[in-house]
């Protein structure tokens, strides 16, 4: 079934280091896209990447229909992106990794091709759109060391920092 594992937060530097493929699919690969599944939708968020459970693989899990009754689980293995689209804004984007439920708008490419390994080490390749498109950027993202705030501006970017500064410093002192 999978357990639940400690989500990564930002300031913390390891969410800014880029992961590695994955070689084979293993008990212990399985097992981690269980906790990541598990992890992701008791938090809840729509996608998880590994380094955000502390394993700098390249590992994605996500779900494009969250407010749907019906679980639509997603696992992408070693994904490549190629961004295919105009530059759209991604409104009030979030992350489970950014504290303080922090949301901006975020310029993505309004669709992608994406080519990546399923758990059952088959290779599959599509080109996706609207909702899916920005999840698939985001998390995949996390797998170079990118968060979503690297792509906001400077000044917003500096009243964020000085934010978490400051709810770190509060919750050093409790
Ligand atoms: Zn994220």
């Amino acid at each position: 079934m999978g357990s639940k594992r400690e989500i990564v937060l930002y300031p913390d530097r390891s969410l800014a280091e880029s992961s590695a493929p994955v070689t084979e699919i293993t008990d212990e690969i399985r097992t981690l896209v269980d906790d990541m599944f598990v992890t992701m939708y008791e938090a809840p968020g729509v996608g998880l990447a590994a380094p955000q459970v502390g394993v700098h693989l390249q590992i994605v899990v996500y779900d494009p229909s969250p407010k749907d009754e019906v679980k639509d689980p997603r696992v992408l293995i070693n994904p490549e992106v190629t961004l295919t689209g105009e530059t759209i804004v991604s409104k009030g984007e979030g992350c489970l990794s950014v504290p303080l439920e922090y949301r901006a708008d975020v310029p993505r490419s309004e669709t992608i091709h994406l080519k990546a390994m399923g758990l059952d080490g088959k290779i599959f390749e599509r080109d996706i759109d609207g909702f899916e498109a920005i999840i698939v950027q985001h998390e995949t993202d996390h797998l170079k060391g990118v968060l979503f705030i690297d792509k906001i501006g400077h000044l917003r970017r500096a009243l964020y920092d000085t934010k978490v500064k400051k709810w770190l410093k509060k919750k050093q002192q409790q």
